[in-house]
């Protein structure tokens, strides 16, 4: 389990330790990115339209204010980017 404790230059400190953390690819990142993606870190829901930095917002999911925008999981070390894996993702079948 990774402890990351990140403390602001005034002083404040963050909560992001003994959380998961998100492993994306950069195509992955990006698209999130693009999507004003992020994630809530209480129940690990998806989040879109929000800011790239959002912070605290409320989880539409679990409704904790615990959704984070892309970017800012990025800065906390939620999320950290991996190369891509060498194999493709089986290719959707469509019924
Ligand atoms: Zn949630």
């Amino acid at each position: 389990m990774i402890v990351k404790k990140l403390k602001f230059l005034d002083g404040r400190t963050d909560e992001v330790s003994m959380r998961p953390v998100w492993f994306l690819t950069e195509r992955e990142y990006n698209a999130l990115r693009n999507d004003d993606g992020g994630f809530c870190l209480a129940c690990e829901a998806e989040a879109y339209e929000i800011e790239p930095d959002a912070r605290r917002l409320k989880c539409e999911s679990c409704g904790e204010r615990r959704v984070y925008g892309i970017e800012w999981m990025l800065t906390i070390g939620r999320v950290e980017i991996v190369g891509e894996v060498g194999t493709e993702e089986p290719a959707e079948v469509s019924t």
